[in-house]
Formats: C-alpha cells, sequence, structure tokens
C-alpha cells in the first residue's frame, strides 16, 4: 500500500490512480537560461525517486517534463525581464541558443545524478497555439480581462481559488505585494498573454487576438498535461516555491476552462538551504554538479545526501557534509564490492529471509519515500550477520533500483579485492619459478568467474561474461 504526502489534502492519502496499474506524472521543469543548482535538482531527485518507486509497485509510468523556453520573468508578480531575454543579453547569444545550451546542460546534469528522464520533453515554445486555445476560452467563460500589459486572469472570478494554499490562505490576502501591474484588479490576479510594449522588439513573440507578446509562466504546464495525460492526471509535482502561485494558478485556469481539478494528487519537495539560508541565482551563491565534479568529488555523492534527508525536509548543504556523503557512498562502494565477490563462494540464499527484507524496504519506501529510514535498513544488510554475502548481494541490488547509487556497475566492472588478492598470490608464485601452484590459483580465479592474462605489462584481469 503506497502512501503519498498531498499537498491538496494536506495528508498522507493511499495512492490510487485513475486507470488500474498506470500513472500519469506531470513534473515543472527547468527555465533554460542557466545552469541548474543543486537546490533545483534536489527537486528532480525527488521526482526521480517518487517514479521509481512507483515501478518498484508495478506502476506503469507515463512522465511529461517541460522545459520552459519562455515567459518565465525574474519576478512572480509578472513584473520584471523574461529570464531568457535577460540571459540572452548577457551572453550575446539569441535566445534560441541560450535555450539549446542550457537545456543540454540540464540534462547532463539528470545523467550526472542518474535521474531517469521523462517519457516526454516538451518546450513551452512549442505550445504557443495550445496556450492561446486555452486563453480563448477563458476569455469565453469570463475569467480574464485586458490591460495594457496584457491579458489577466481574474482570480476573484473563482470561488475556489487557492486551494493549495490551506490555513496560508489569509496571511496571502494580507500580505501586500511590492510590485503591482498597473490596471490589475487582484493582487493575485496573473498574466495569461504578456503584450510586447510599444517600441520594443523581443527576440520571442507571437501574434495573437490581442495584440503581439508573449505567454504568461502558467499556462504552459496546464496546456501541456492536458495534452498528453488528459485533465485530471495523477500526479503534479514540483519545488515547493511552486505551491503559492505556479501551481495555484494553473489549477486555477483547468477549473476555470474545464472545470476539473488538473491533478489529484500535488507532491512538493523541500529546499536545499545554506547555513546562511537560501540558495539561490540572485544571492550568488549557487553549486552547480560541475563545481561539485571541479572539486573531485562524485556527483552521486549529492545524490547520497539527498536520500538522507526526507523529499518534505530541509536540507542542509555545506561542502563538509558533501564530503561526508562521499565517504559513506565510497564506503559502500567498497563493503558491495567485498560481498559481490564472496557472494560467488557462498551461494547459500534463503527465498524467505530475502522476501522479509525486501517486504521491510517496500513498507518503508511506501510510507511518503522515507528515503532516510531506507538507506538505514540498506546498511543494516550490509553489516549483519544473519544474512549470507549472496542475500546481501540479491537485496542490495534490488535496494538500488531506488536508490539509483550505481551498485550494478560497481559489481560488473570492479574487480573484487578477493580477485586482487590472488593475483599478488599468484604473481608471487610465478616469481618464484612455483608454476603449478600458480596455475591452481588461476583456476581458482577462473571459477569465480575472473580471467587472467599474463602480458608483458603484467597481469590483466577479465570478467569472464
Ligand atoms: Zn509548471
Amino acid at each position: 500500500m503506497l502512501k503519498l504526502y498531498n499537498t491538496l489534502s494536506r495528508k498522507k492519502e493511499v495512492f490510487k490512480p485513475l486507470k488500474d496499474k498506470r500513472v500519469g506524472i506531470y513534473t515543472c521543469g527547468p527555465t533554460v537560461y542557466w545552469f541548474a543548482h543543486l537546490g533545483n535538482l534536489r527537486t528532480y531527485l525527488f521526482e526521480d525517486i517518487l517514479k521509481r518507486i512507483l515501478e518498484f509497485n508495478g506502476y506503469k509510468i507515463k512522465h511529461v517534463m517541460n522545459i520552459t523556453d519562455v515567459g518565465h520573468l525574474t519576478s512572480d508578480a509578472d513584473t520584471g525581464e523574461d529570464k531568457l531575454e535577460k540571459g540572452a543579453r548577457r551572453e550575446r547569444k539569441t535566445v534560441w541558443e541560450i535555450a539549446e545550451f542550457y537545456t543540454k546542460a540540464f540534462k547532463k546534469d539528470l545523467k550526472f545524478l542518474n535521474i531517469k528522464e521523462p517519457d516526454i520533453w516538451i518546450k513551452a515554445t512549442d505550445t504557443i497555439k495550445e496556450q492561446l486555445d486555452l486563453i480563448k476560452v477563458l476569455e469565453k467563460k469570463g475569467f480574464t480581462y485586458k490591460i495594457e500589459d496584457g491579458v489577466y486572469f481574474d482570480t476573484s472570478k473563482l470561488k475556489n481559488y487557492g486551494r493549495l494554499w490551506g490555513s496560508k490562505k489569509m496571511k496571502v490576502k494580507a500580505g501586500a505585494r511590492v510590485e503591482m501591474v498597473k490596471g490589475k484588479k487582484n493582487p493575485t490576479d496573473f498574466a495569461l498573454w504578456k503584450l510586447t510594449p510599444r517600441g520594443v522588439k523581443r527576440q520571442m513573440e507571437w501574434d495573437s487576438p490581442w495584440g503581439r507578446g508573449f505567454p504568461g509562466w502558467h499556462t504552459e504546464c496546464v496546456v501541456m498535461g492536458a495534452k498528453f495525460l488528459g485533465v485530471p492526471f495523477d500526479i503534479h509535482c514540483g519545488g515547493i516555491d511552486h505551491i503559492q502561485i505556479h501551481h495555484t494558478n494553473e489549477i486555477a485556469q483547468a477549473e476555470a476552462a474545464l472545470g476539473k481539478i488538473l491533478a489529484n494528487y500535488w507532491m512538493h519537495g523541500e529546499f536545499l538551504v545554506l547555513k546562511e539560508g537560501k540558495m539561490a541565482k540572485s544571492k550568488g551563491n549557487i553549486v552547480t554538479v560541475e563545481s561539485i565534479t571541479k572539486k573531485g568529488l562524485k556527483p552521486l555523492a549529492y545524490r547520497y545526501l539527498a536520500l538522507n534527508t526526507h523529499y518534505r525536509s530541509k536540507l542542509t548543504f555545506s561542502w563538509e557534509i558533501l564530503i561526508a556523503g562521499q565517504n559513506a557512498l565510497d564506503n559502500l562502494y567498497q563493503k558491495f564490492s567485498e560481498i559481490t565477490s564472496d557472494a560467488k563462494e557462498i551461494k547459500k540464499e534463503s527465498p524467505t529471509k530475502i522476501d522479509d527484507y525486501k517486504n521491510k524496504f517496500l513498507e518503508i519506501i511506501n510510507d511518503d519515500l522515507n528515503m532516510p529510514k531506507a538507506l538505514a535498513l540498506m546498511w543494516q544488510v550490509v553489516k549483519t550477520k544473519k544474512l549470507s554475502p549472496k542475500e546481501k548481494y540479491k537485496l542490495l541490488l534490488q535496494f538500488d533500483e531506488i536508490f539509483g547509487l550505481n551498485l550494478k556497475k560497481v559489481a560488473e566492472s570492479e574487480i573484487p579485492q578477493k580477485i586482487m588478492e590472488l593475483v599478488k598470490e599468484r604473481e608471487n608464485y610465478r616469481k618464484s619459478g612455483q608454476w603449478q601452484k600458480a596455475d591452481q590459483i588461476r583456476q581458482k580465479i577462473k571459477a569465480v568467474g575472473y580471467w587472467v592474462e599474463d602480458t608483458p605489462e603484467g597481469p590483466k584481469i577479465k570478467k569472464i561474461s
């Protein structure tokens, strides 16, 4: 029984998909004007874990992620500049070049962190027509008004506006926005279509019934979710910073246009924080995957850290903490390598024992993705004397389908310590001319799946496939 925390109901719920064993997931993707930092990537790690857990439970997933390449402004209050246009000016490139470059960089980050790619990638600029269609429907139903700045959604017209807010609702109403677009009726109203100001030539702009301009950021996700997953779909995810405005406004548009909730489950990952506060590009304190590798650390050390904090708790980051994560990961690899080589010799295994641990693991991960507890169980398996190496080997590889720490690669690529010791022993016999003994050891190595070949540079070890 899989339980997930739903921001919509503010409680853990037993997960029930719309269609038997199929799950539709939509996750808000990157705005491709700069490198993703570790705080951004934490959200994608959480979503990756969620997907892996759903798969572990036997669900077949259809996952859609957008690439925001237009319309995301530097301020959430519909003022400020388009992040892409700003990035293009900074780097003296076209917006299209900027978008392509940072999209590639983002996909590379995902690979480094072992995050599985979505089934469908879709760019905001590839759904302009659908976005215009949605705005037309909203206009027809009386939810919009036009001002000099563009076409806005009138939030006072929607009875249930702010479904995700919970008790914070009152606070938002009282809290005064610093900036407000001239002519906006309510502080929470948001831009559906921004008009290009007179005398300005944007690199990205399109014709619309209301004039030349570009879509507001909150419309693309509604259109893409609806296009590929239908409405409602099962799960919508993002960072907690999306609850207040972006996801609230996605829900508002779907409800106004279609009379339905956009998705049944809304899940949000917490922030990564530094001792001095939030990691943000505007604060100039961002850490990227590249900065991790530049320091000689593994990106997967960060994945390990992210696993070690529950996705709904704040993750504190510092280089010392990352190094501790790297040490834990190296330790795991070392132990797993030993288990792998022992497992070849001690083949004892009891299916019931394996199942007991597997069920325990499933129970833990199905409790709203309790990965810190799952990691603790993993270490228990590594250390216990109650399991044989073969049993440990099998369990750890199964656990790693969720953790994604590349244990399979360790088993495949690294020559276990035990084999290395045997090779060394054989070399000593060869040097002292004890050929028969050397040959016996070669047979022993072969029996556990490795082949030694003598070359002028010394012995070469290969795994027999
Ligand atoms: Zn979104």
